[in-house]
């Protein structure tokens, strides 16, 4: 098998101690062979052992002194034979060398080529491709196991394993579609019913993991709103402990919103102090007041602060409702309470509450505490896996062909519906792995990636 031989820098542009020309293809030893000198031929040495040469350019003059490493097909990142050229950090040397292997026949790698090449080799699937993008995105030290346990296959492995057990429920269910006279049949209702259950629970389990992973990658969104000088910029600077947004005594002065970020635990969770939101006929305000709507709109969670020193909670009623995990702060808790315990659970009896004092800093920790167990809704940061949207969305399909297969059984409209809804599952979870993906997916997952990886 031939493919075109295809090179790139594998590391960042820029200065540093090294940098790594990457090749891959059936040429890669013979074409490597006409730039690098050492005592044996490139290609001759032993395979995944550094060698130290020099390299040339083709009317001979030296360029640089590297390492390089051939890898044989079959025992490289893409499956293909490769070569890496560790060369002087200093774009330039590595910027010749590709020049160079180009004029000899290798050209340019598109983003995420040697990726794609490793899946399309079968040396890793689609899930373990895309957790290789996680790898490089990974922010944080969570973030990045997240990811390397997806790359690692135990993801896909989940994967195959409900697949395989979902293969065998429909083909003991088709057995007894097919011979309806056996009377019982193989299986009974009883039991398909309790191995769907079983599939359903595992499948929303994953799912869970799947948003911890998706979390610690992309962050969290929080949004503070809440009326005029309830401690809202306050709030958010001792969240983050510095001096960020503007706190004043006037009520609406904080404009504009604010975006910062801290990360907790792992988990970066992007703060958006809104304006204050409240009717108003000053115009600049009304526009804050229409970002916060937004900024409400685009969190994940709605940290709602209530000045607990004032009386008042009636125009909270005001405030949008938000259909969102919302949760209660009540602030100033260094201030004596005006408002009663009972007055905020007949406002608010859905969501978690906490008192704070932003001014002390009392009940922070508390807080983010809060935070993150109400964005993963009672699951574990720990052991998330890191997935793409893409990924998440097939996930959330293959749950709801179970529901329906579920309720198929359930009703009692046959066999046949409950065995189609299995199939929607099935074919979900084989294009979260990419069995049979097409070109234009595939682009797409690859046109993601940097060039080099
Ligand atoms: P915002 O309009 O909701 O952003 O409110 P600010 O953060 O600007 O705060 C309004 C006023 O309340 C300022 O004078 C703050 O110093 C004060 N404040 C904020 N948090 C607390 C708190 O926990 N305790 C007390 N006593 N005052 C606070
Ligand atoms: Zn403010």
């Amino acid at each position: 098998m031939a493919e075109d031989t295809i090179t790139a820098l594998a590391t960042a542009w820029g200065e540093g101690g090294i940098a790594i020309v990457r090749v891959s293809g059936s040429e890669s030893a013979a074409i490597v062979d006409k730039i690098f000198r050492a005592k044996r031929r490139f290609s001759e040495q032993p395979a995944r052992c550094m060698t130290l040469g020099t390299l040339h350019t083709k009317d001979g003059t030296l360029f640089d002194e590297v390492l390089a490493v051939r890898f044989e097909r079959g025992n490289s990142y893409t499956g293909e034979e490769s070569a890496e050229i560790h060369c002087h950090g200093g774009a330039l040397s590595a910027q010749r060398c590709i020049e160079e292997l180009c004029s000899l026949g290798a050209r340019m790698a598109l983003p995420g080529e040697f990726t794609r090449r490793a899946f399309i080799n079968g040396r890793i699937d689609l899930a373990q491709a895309e957790a290789v993008a996680g790898i490089i995105k990974a922010r944080s030290d969570e973030a990045l196991t997240a990811s390397a346990r997806s790359l690692q296959g135990s993801f896909t492995e989940k994967i195959r394993g409900l697949m395989e057990r979902l293969t065998t429920l429909a083909a003991t269910l088709e057995v007894d579609l097919d011979f309806p006279e056996e009377g019982e049949g193989f299986i009974s209702k009883n039991e398909s019913a309790v191995r769907l259950d079983e599939l359903l629970a595992e499948c929303e389990e994953l799912i869970s993991r799947c948003r911890s992973g998706m979390l610690l990658r992309d962050g969290l969104r929080a949004a503070i709103i809440g009326r005029p000088n309830v401690g809202k910029s306050s709030l958010l600077n001792a969240l983050l402990a510095e001096n960020r947004a503007i706190v004043t005594a006037t009520p609406g002065t904080t404009r504009d919103s604010i975006e910062e970020t801290f990360i907790y635990k792992g988990l970066p969770v992007r703060i958006i102090d809104t304006a204050g939101i409240r009717e108003t006929t000053d115009e600049i305000e009304e526009i804050g007041v229409q970002r916060s709507l937004k900024s409400m709109e685009e969190a994940d969670i709605i940290l709602r602060v209530i000045d607990s020193s004032e009386g008042d909670l009636t125009m909270e009623a005001a405030l949008p409702a938000a259909a969102k995990r919302q949760i209660i702060i009540l602030n100033k808790s260094d201030l004596p309470a005006r408002i009663t315990e009972a007055d905020i659970a007949a406002h608010f009896p859905d969501h978690p509450r906490i008192a704070v004092s932003a001014a002390h800093g009392s009940g922070l920790d508390e807080l983010k505490e809060l935070i993150l167990k109400t964005a993963l809704s009672g699951g574990e940061l720990a052991g998330g896996y890191s997935v793409t949207a893409r990924q998440m969305e097939c996930l959330a399909r293959t749950k709801e062909a179970l529901s329906a297969a579920r309720a198929a059984l359930s009703a009692g409209i046959g066999d046949d519906l409950v065995l189609s809804c299995i199939s929607d599952a099935r074919a979900q979870l084989s294009s979260l792995l990419g069995i049979d993906a097409s070109e234009d997916l595939l682009d797409k997952i690859f046109s993601s990636f940097c060039v080099g990886k």
